[in-house]
């Protein structure tokens, strides 16, 4: 397995957290006040790092089910984030081979190499999962 160098891990983390950014103003531009409200309160009651607690579960438990898909592209970010801290991110989650560099720069959040990815989509073809 390839080590990504500090730069590399870097430009995907920052991808990930932009796109963990829009995710978060799309929701929020989504949510009555009542709901905003709520959520403002969960965020605020974060001690600063939000690395440990899952936004995408508190929202989950909030059961708004206009931003479902925001919240489930969410947790794919909060994963793959998880895999930057553990220092793994580039490891297909099914074989353990590795993760391309240009694979991740295309799709941060991509949890598979090509053909894992390609196997899966086989599978799970009917539910319709977006091309990677
Ligand atoms: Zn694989």
């Amino acid at each position: 397995m390839t080590q990504l160098t500090q730069s590399e891990i870097e430009s995907i983390e920052n991808k990930l957290r932009q796109r963990q950014h829009a995710l978060l103003e799309e929701i929020r531009a989504e949510l009555d006040e009542r709901e905003n409200q709520h959520l403002a309160a969960i965020m605020d009651n974060d001690p600063g790092d939000s690395c440990d607690i899952s936004l995408a579960d508190v929202l989950a438990d909030l059961n708004i089910v206009r931003v479902d898909r925001q919240i489930n592209e969410l947790r794919e970010i909060e994963t793959k984030l998880a895999q930057v801290r553990a220092g793994n991110l580039n490891e297909c989650a099914d074989c353990g081979m590795e993760i391309g560099l240009q694979r991740l720069l295309a799709y941060p959040t991509a949890m598979r190499c090509v053909s894992c990815q390609e196997r899966h989509e086989q599978m799970y073809a009917h539910e319709g999962h977006p091309s990677l």
